[in-house]
């Protein structure tokens, strides 16, 4: 039995004179995402996607769908049986691979596409000869040309002719790095990995900077936070991720700045950092995992003084989303489980007692500068460690 998938782009179909270059991204991460599962050739064909692997008997066509429905850019995906261009053969392959769902089903109705002119029957005669050969193996079936059950689908191409039956809906969205690239904030929380997802699904490429405070937090919570990068390369590809020592930082941000601007001043820090490793990355955009009044380093007053510390575009995806939303989608994408174990991350291990909720950027600027932050900032760049998340 030779099968192939069938994949139909997304939004890209409405892109015009750029469409040819969101296809070629889309198809080059197919063929990254399948490459470990055999040989297979890629055509492109009237915004559809071909896969068609080499052997078919040994490619797993289960795996290869999985992962197919977490690429961004494909709004939907068949499996179909390949099948000899003749009616004959349309006739005696339709009712016998379909057999599964039609044994299931009450109501049918044959659809035809005819891209190739060739072919000696018309659209609708090919439908009425595949409908009648599956009615006479399944007896007890009826066509119902308004609400099927099953829709089978013919397709009769240049290169061979295709049965399936239905789609299953793909993940929407962008293929990334259709929208160019951006640095994530990622902590070991809920939401940083959820505004990955986020980010990825409008075709953005993401790297990834975690800080971390040793003695503080453990190599037990730098784990837990490439664990999670791991958890999202279906979604977005390889991660680039950047570990940033951040415990001086802290420490010098307890010792000389006031207690209640603590969380701000550090998260300013944060942006700082991350600003520098951006630049050396050509990167021109931060993402953070911020939604509004979720702590109280969220609030507008907090996000703007925040915002304040780089001149680079800073996204927050989550900004507008209640906790139950991005815990939905942190299910979804199986991040949830390990983010709520129970890591210290270096945030929660410096926190004030009562952070100010409606922080003054010209007072946070002025309890910084009670300290020379530069060259400590520049340390930390410096012993950056950089691996690639696969
Ligand atoms: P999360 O669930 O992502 O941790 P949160 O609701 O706990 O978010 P905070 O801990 O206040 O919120 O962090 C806000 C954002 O700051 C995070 O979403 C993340 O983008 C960034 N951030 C916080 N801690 C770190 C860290 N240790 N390393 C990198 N980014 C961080
Ligand atoms: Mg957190």
């Amino acid at each position: 039995m030779n099968e192939l998938i069938l994949i139909k782009n997304g939004e890209i179909a409405l892109k015009g004179l750029n469409r040819n270059r969101f296809e070629d991204i889309l198809v080059k991460n197919i063929r990254w995402r399948l490459k470990d599962l055999g040989a297979f050739s890629i055509q492109v064909l009237q915004s559809t996607i071909y896969v068609l692997p080499k052997e078919p008997e040994y490619f797993d066509f289960d795996e290869a769908i999985d992962r197919v429905e977490k690429i961004f850019g494909i709004a939907g995906i068949s499996r179909a049986l390949v099948v000899e261009k003749t009616i004959d053969a349309l006739c005696k392959e339709a009712p016998a691979y379909l057999s599964p769902q039609l044994s299931e089903a009450k109501t049918f109705k044959v659809e035809t596409k005819r891209a190739d002119k060739h072919f000696p029957l018309l659209s609708p005669e090919i439908s009425a000869r595949v409908g009648g050969a599956i009615l006479s193996a399944f007896p007890r079936l009826k066509v119902d040309v308004h609400q099927p059950d099953i829709v089978v689908r013919v397709e009769i191409r240049e290169q061979g002719a295709y049965i399936h039956a239905g789609q299953i809906p793909g993940a929407g969205g962008m293929p990334v790095s259709s929208s160019g690239r951006a640095l994530l904030l990622i902590s070991g929380g809920i939401d940083s990995p959820v505004a990955a997802y986020m980010m990825a699904k409008r075709g953005v490429s993401i790297s990834a900077i975690h800080f971390e405070s040793p003695p503080y937090t453990s190599e037990r919570a730098l784990q837990k936070v490439e664990t999670l990068c791991e958890k999202l390369t279906p979604y977005t590809g390889r991660i680039p991720f950047f570990r940033v020592p951040f415990t001086e930082i802290q420490e010098q941000i307890r010792i000389h700045c006031p207690e209640e601007l603590f969380t701000v001043i550090m998260r300013r820090m944060m942006m700082k950092v991350a600003e520098k490793i951006a630049e050396k990355e050509k990167i021109r955009t931060l993402v953070t995992g911020e939604s509004l009044a979720q702590v109280a380093s969220q609030t507008l007053d907090a996000l703007h003084c925040t915002d304040a510390a780089t001149p680079l575009l800073v996204l927050r995806p989550l900004i507008g989303m209640d906790k139950t939303e991005i815990i939905s989608i942190a299910r979804k994408i199986d991040t949830f489980e390990t983010s709520i174990l129970p890591y210290e991350d270096c945030c929660t291990v410096f926190t004030p007692k009562h952070p100010k909720t409606k922080p003054v950027l010209s007072a946070v600027e002025k309890g910084e500068a009670a300290f020379d932050f530069t060259p400590l900032i520049e340390k930390a760049v410096a012993e950056t460690e950089f691996k690639m998340i696969r």
